[in-house]
């Protein structure tokens, strides 16, 4: 279907300022939590106040200005990152800056500093926005000095961007906030009448606005460049894929905002729509059935271990848990078994809706049309292809293969990623001449367009919906003197809905690796005890805590790997050894 993309910057879309879509005293963020609201026209006022006081600072800082556009795989303006939970300020800060001109860059607030400090490596940005304390402002000064350790002499050091913090309990948008530790909110609020600098459709397309995270197909983590002209498309396809959104939406916004899922499908498109979103910055399941019951929320935005959760747990059955007003489940990040779906339906009444995307084709590419009648038949299926997003699937060389066969899905849109920052490689091998992405999955389309995901070729371990790369677990554990060689994987947890990261570990002392040959059961062996911790608190200390290893560790006399050395992934769960669990 033919697609319009009003020219122009995301702000201008979501407010217009000669016809507003979405009256002003509508409410579209609420805090539950902290009893705060903030209205449509609130959001208008402080983002612009916002947009007005960041453009000063970053001309003050002598942040890069907007070089040469269309220089794919880079960023030409000033750098804003933002390292926060969900939380009311989350949409003014990102769409604020977006206005400024400004490229935002989110990142998981429960990073550790090595995380980090790769990111900051990447952007190198020049205002921050995280919470004060060790979690926050201290994650991104040791990421920092991290950073100023590992490249030594004073010329070679990162520039450091300048922090502000933010009181997530708080909505720093008020006329005269105290001055929060460090640097003051007050200078960055300027005046509401702040006009946004108009955009072409040209520069739409190549001024980068966003800057998301994703291992893609393999190693460390990269930055998906998404432009303006990807935001602008997002809340118009999102809503021609669900016809029946209105103003009259309640979500709970528990999604990260950070994440792909929860930035396009909750956090842009409720003010496109006049939506309100119940700001939630921590999941879980009694809180969230409460706000579902009590605010009588009307769809829910999920993974799918929360489809597990609605069709078993026992909170679900208490009197106060009601979840008649809510109609439909968006579901998506990872595969939901049709079982699954169909016992929610039944126990609820919830149509769950999942849809298929990636943070590299710019949200979601597939997604049903949400009543059961439309579902039931096509349990098992992500959806069909949103208008304006052309899906095919290809074999190994490349040609396009007919309905019900299974090769890699490729996805093209007006609306998927510009590039990898700093990475032509990567970005070469994800989006091809023709300007389709290879998303890695391996899946079909049926005869009637359903789109069918039946496996991963890319080197990705989803938990609960969150990307862990085997390659950089590889590198960590691998750099581990008592460890010889390393290849991790995952285990699938029915319970849980979710995949496992596990690591097959083979030990670097003769005595244990002799141990493993004999096929002895070492798993008491208080050497390989230790290793195991060894290896548990490493992780701990080096990735978030999604990423730890919680499908446990796999003793092992050798790693499958071929001629060339590469590690053969799809034979390590043949791999026989000790088992011992982290945790
Ligand atoms: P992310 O960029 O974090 O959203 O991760 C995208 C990846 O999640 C995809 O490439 C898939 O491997 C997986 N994924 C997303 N949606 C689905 C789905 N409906 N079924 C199976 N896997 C999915």
């Amino acid at each position: 279907a033919q697609l319009h993309i009003p020219a122009g910057n995301i702000h201008s879309f979501l407010f217009p300022p000669t016809r507003p879509r979405v009256p002003d005293h509508k409410p579209i963020f609420h805090s539950p939590q902290h009893s705060l609201t903030l209205t449509y026209g609130q959001l208008r006022s402080d983002t612009l106040r916002l947009a007005s006081g960041l453009s000063a600072l970053v001309r003050q800082l002598g942040a890069r200005g907007h070089g040469d556009l269309g220089v794919a795989g880079s960023v030409t303006g000033p750098v804003v990152l933002m390292h926060l939970p969900n939380c009311l300020a989350y949409g003014t800060i990102l769409l604020g800056a977006l206005a400024a001109g400004c490229t935002v860059t989110l990142t998981n607030p429960v990073l550790t500093p090595t995380e980090v400090a790769h990111i900051l490596q990447q952007t190198e940005p020049d205002v921050l926005f995280t919470q004060p304390g060790k979690g926050g402002e201290g994650v991104i000064q040791a990421a920092y000095e991290l950073l100023a350790r590992e490249r030594g002499g004073q010329d070679k050091r990162l520039r450091e961007g300048k922090v502000y913090t933010v009181d997530i309990a708080q909505y720093p948008f008020g006329p005269l906030q105290p001055a929060a530790a460090g640097n003051s909110w007050t200078q960055l609020l300027g005046s509401e009448h702040f006009v946004v600098p108009p955009m072409t459709s040209a520069e739409q397309q190549h001024r980068i606005a966003i800057i998301l995270w994703s291992s893609g197909t393999t190693g460390k983590s990269k930055g998906v460049l998404l432009s303006h002209r990807a935001l602008v498309a997002q809340p118009i396809v999102l809503h021609a894929g669900n016809p029946s959104f209105t103003q009259e939406e309640r979500w709970v916004g528990f999604a990260p905002f950070f994440h792909i899922f929860g930035l396009m499908n909750v956090l842009l498109l409720a003010p496109y729509l006049g939506a309100l979103v119940l700001v939630m910055p921590k999941f879980d399941l009694p809180t969230f059935l409460r706000l579902v019951s009590t605010h009588k929320v009307t769809n829910l935005h999920i993974v799918p271990p929360i489809a597990v959760a609605l069709a078993k747990s026992p909170l679900v059955d208490e009197e106060w848990c009601d979840l008649s007003s809510a109609r439909t489940a968006t579901c998506g990040g990872a595969p939901c078994g049709a079982d699954i779906i169909r016992e929610v339906q039944k126990r609820t009444g919830i149509v769950v809706t999942m849809g298929y995307g990636l943070s590299e084709t710019g949200s979601v590419t597939s997604t049903p049309f949400a009543t059961w009648d439309k579902v039931a038949p096509h349990l098992g299926a992500s959806g069909q292809p949103l208008p304006g997003m052309e899906v095919k699937v290809i074999d190994d060389a490349g040609r396009a293969l007919a309905p019900g066969q299974v090769g890699e899905i490729l996805c093209r849109a007006p609306f998927t990623m510009s590039g990898y920052v700093n990475n032509a490689e990567a970005t070469a091998g994800a989006l091809d001449a023709e300007r389709f992405v290879h998303t890695g999955d391996l899946g079909y389309l049926d005869e009637d367009n359903w789109l069918f995901i039946v496996d991963r070729l890319k080197e990705v371990i989803k938990y609960k919906g969150f990307q862990v790369s085997p390659a950089e677990l590889d590198a960590i554990i691998g750099g581990l003197p008592s460890v010889a060689d390393v290849g991790a994987a995952s285990i699938y947890s029915d319970e849980q809905a979710t995949e496992l990261p596990l690591a097959y570990v083979v030990p670097r002392l003769p005595a244990l690796q002799s141990l493993l040959a004999q096929g002895a059961p070492a798993g008491s062996d208080h050497r390989l005890r230790a290793l195991a911790e060894e290896v548990r608190k490493t992780v701990e200390e080096k990735c978030a805590h999604y990423k730890w290893l919680r499908g446990g560790i796999v003793f092992c006399k050798a790693v499958p790997r071929s001629a060339s050395g590469k590690i053969v992934r799809r034979n390590l769960g043949e791999v026989r050894g000790v088992h011992v669990m982290c945790y």
